[in-house]
């Protein structure tokens, strides 16, 4: 079965440097940045090829800077954002 293509978007100023989306990425397709900071000073993530839309990332960012989307890069993809877990679970955005 051919795997269906699918990519995030990360909203890197939102982003505190946890690193559990790094940790949790199954085909570990996400790195932190080495030198580059948000204006929070803080590192953040970016996307290397092959990603498979899995959602874990979307699931344990703590400040929801996720979005996921099926269907390829560029195209109508359709969102798959992850899980909010309800209102004030992860602290005021
Ligand atoms: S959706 Fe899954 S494979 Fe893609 S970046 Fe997030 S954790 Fe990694
Ligand atoms: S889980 Fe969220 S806050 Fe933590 S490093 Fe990844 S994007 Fe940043």
């Amino acid at each position: 079965m051919a795997r269906v293509p699918a990519t995030v978007t990360i909203d890197t100023e939102t982003c505190k440097g946890c690193v559990l989306c790094v940790d949790v990425c199954p085909p570990r397709v996400l790195v932190m940045t080495t030198a580059e900071v948000n204006a929070k000073g803080y590192r953040y993530p970016v996307l290397l090829d092959g990603c498979t839309g899995c959602e874990l990332c979307a699931k344990i960012c703590p400040d929801f800077c996720f979005e996921v989307y099926r269907g390829g890069p560029g195209g109508a993809g359709v969102e798959m954002q992850g899980d909010p877990r309800g209102a004030g679970a992860g602290g005021v955005r």
